[in-house]
């Protein structure tokens, strides 16, 4: 399979990347897990406009799901168009919520293009892909992936604070996509998002083969982020996310 970082930017779009934005491929079945402000744009960078065959939204916060009101647009009026409608994996309130956010009316609403699937925590196969779903430690409905092809699997925290549950989906995975978006500082809001250190911590709990710091929020200094990732004991392979960077995995 093939991993690649369309948006990686925490909480609002950077200079240099979107915000979050994953595509994953395999058997030429492409999965987009999370569609940020800005990851429209980037993405077609990757794969054409009406390429995408599933969407996965770990939760709520713009920074995850709005571009979806976008591809909303792409699927129904772009030359050729409306699409077929592809599956929206997402927590249970997405269709309401980004009816809200797009301004539909009551019909036709976001559901003509999208097909909307209610996450809880479990284990679906999406296209070639085994997808397990976890709940992360977020102030919203929020789930972390663990996406599985070929003996190979990714995991991806969306956003969240400590969390032994993504020690449990991450446990020997080749990559841990982990948020990132603190410095390591005093006095931290707990339960809402990690610093560099406890995304090692989590990496080296779970035995991860490398870890991609993600979701770097543009007003910090990432590579002070790396820096105090690299204290924490995990031995693995340690990067930060680049928006545009490819891994292909067996
Ligand atoms: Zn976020
Ligand atoms: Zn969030």
């Amino acid at each position: 399979m093939r991993l690649t970082i369309v948006g990686c930017s925490g909480s609002f779009p950077g200079p240099d990347s979107p915000a979050s934005c994953y595509l994953f491929e395999a058997e030429g079945f492409r999965l987009v897990v999370d569609l940020g402000n800005g990851a429209l744009g980037a993405l077609q960078r990757h794969i054409g406009l009406h390429e995408v065959d599933a969407i996965c939204l770990s939760h709520l916060h713009a920074d995850h799901c709005l571009d979806l009101c976008s591809y909303h647009v792409v699927r129904t009026y772009s030359p050729g168009g409306p699409f077929p409608r592809i599956p929206v994996y997402a927590p249970a309130d997405a269709p309401r919520r980004l009816n809200r956010a797009y301004g539909m009316p009551d019909e036709p609403t976001l559901e003509s293009a999208f097909d909307f699937h209610a996450l809880t925590p479990d284990r679906r196969q999406i296209g070639p892909f085994e997808v397990t779903t976890a709940l992360m430690n977020h102030p919203v409905e929020t789930y972390g992936f663990r996406i599985s092809y070929g003996g190979r699997s990714v995991a991806y925290s969306g956003d969240t604070g400590e969390c032994a549950e993504l020690v449990r989906l991450a446990r020997d995975a080749d990559v841990l996509l982990c948020e990132a978006s603190f410095l390591d500082l005093p006095d931290l809001t707990p339960d809402l998002h990690l610093n560099g250190r406890q995304a090692a911590e989590h990496a080296a709990k779970a035995g991860a083969d490398r870890l991609v710091l993600t979701h770097l929020v543009p007003w910090y200094d990432h590579d002070r982020i790396l820096s105090e990732a690299a204290t924490a004991g995990f031995t693995g392979r340690l990067e930060l996310a680049r928006s545009g960077a490819v891994y292909d995995l067996g």
